[in-house]
């Protein structure tokens, strides 16, 4: 196991921001762009460790802080040797500090409320106040584990305006000197390796205000850049603004995370031209339960690529009759699993019967889709197209 964090910048697109970079962590390396899919609650809903490898993956976003407080408790992941133990995953993941899950669950007053020093919510189950501050989260990351960690912040509403926006900065880069001074005391996991902290940019869809929250951030020299926020990865128009606006403050030699971008691949495709390495998002794997499965091709233009097919939005949603007698994959030329074996008239069959399986082949085939599209992005880069 390294005991270090690195990024490495390997190869910069001609004429875009767009890179390849190699991340090291303790639990490997990384090559980006890379696509996280999501464990918050400790799994990546009906994928098993090897589906993910299978699709690619080479990092996830395990076992959220918020939720693992929740269930099973800190003390039991403790006591199994951290969330790579626990999710039976040995390679690289990064978790987040729960700063999102407050912001969401403050929306109704009665489970959360927020003030300076964190996000106070009631347990689901037992009822008991749990406060989440810089400390308790920092600390329970500690727990979990993950090579990542993100500094405790609070995520700006977009329907607050400028007030709102203002007020979510200045609690994050409060927040973010907290998540440093405890992160400092000791920068390893509970289990002995060193983690590497990201602070998370603020400012909504105010151009200044994210100015101000990059310079903030790269002030405190952290391993790693977050671009957070609910417009983030919701309003693509907005987020590429916002990631133009400060992607010429950024150094090279630290990692881009734009959190929760993903809700189509097209979608990495247009943040990964303007200097974004890492995302994660639920969209793929909520899509395929939905029965909305990815199909397109990444079709080269204008030296990058694009995410293009013949089916409305690039998807197919499989529920539909016509699929009932289609002997073809979901999606032409895909390498996954489930291209590989099966068609589309038996996933159709599957989702209509609700079969578990259906589950099982739908998020391996979105997940890939992911993957592949970052694949595509990395040999364009790197010239191997
Ligand atoms: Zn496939």
């Amino acid at each position: 196991m390294h005991n270090t964090f690195k990024t490495e910048l390997i190869k910069k697109h001609s004429c875009l921001p767009a890179r390849v970079t190699k991340i090291t962590t303790p639990h490997g390396e990384i090559q980006t762009p890379a696509f996280m899919p999501v464990a918050t609650r400790a799994f990546v809903n009906m994928m098993t460790p090897a589906d993910l490898v299978g699709t690619g993956s080479q990092i996830i976003l395990g076992g959220n802080t918020y939720h693992m407080l929740c269930a099973p408790g800190m003390e039991l992941i403790q006591d199994v040797g951290g969330m790579h133990r626990f999710m039976s995953w040995d390679k690289p993941m990064l978790t987040d500090s729960g700063g999102f899950q407050i912001f969401s669950l403050s929306k109704n007053g009665n489970i959360c409320k927020i003030d300076e020093k964190g996000g106070h919510f009631k347990h689901p189950i037992s009822g008991k106040v749990i406060h989440l501050t810089p400390e308790t989260s920092i600390n329970a990351q500690k727990i979990i584990g993950a090579d990542i960690i993100m500094a405790f912040d609070e995520c700006t509403p977009e329907a607050g305006g400028r007030d709102a926006a203002l007020a979510a900065l200045n609690r994050t880069h409060r927040w973010l000197n907290e998540s440093i001074e405890i992160h400092e005391k000791n920068p390893h996991s509970a289990y002995g390796f060193k983690q590497a902290l990201f602070g998370i940019i603020q400012g909504g869809s105010f151009l200044d205000l994210r100015e101000q929250s990059t310079r903030f951030i790269l002030e405190a020299k952290l391993d790693g850049i977050a671009i957070g926020g609910e417009v983030i990865g919701f309003d693509m128009q907005k987020t590429a603004e916002v990631i133009d606006w400060i992607q010429p403050m950024l150094p090279e030699n630290k990692t881009r995370y734009t959190m929760g971008v993903g809700l189509n691949p097209q979608d990495l495709i247009d943040v990964v031209a303007r200097g974004i390495d890492i995302f994660d998002c639920v969209a793929p794997t909520r899509n395929a339960r939905h029965g909305t499965l990815y199909c397109g091709a990444v079709v080269k233009k204008d030296n990058w690529l694009t995410f293009t097919g013949n089916e409305p939005q690039n998807k197919i949603l499989i529920k539909k009759a016509i699929f009932a007698k289609d002997e073809r994959p979901l999606m032409e030329d895909c390498k996954c699993f489930t291209c590989k074996n099966f068609t589309r008239a038996y996933l159709h069959y599957l989702f209509k019967q609700q079969a578990m399986l259906y589950f099982n082949l739908a998020c391996i085939h979105n997940i890939h889709v992911m993957q592949y599209v970052c694949e595509e992005m990395r040999k364009l880069i790197l010239g191997n197209s």
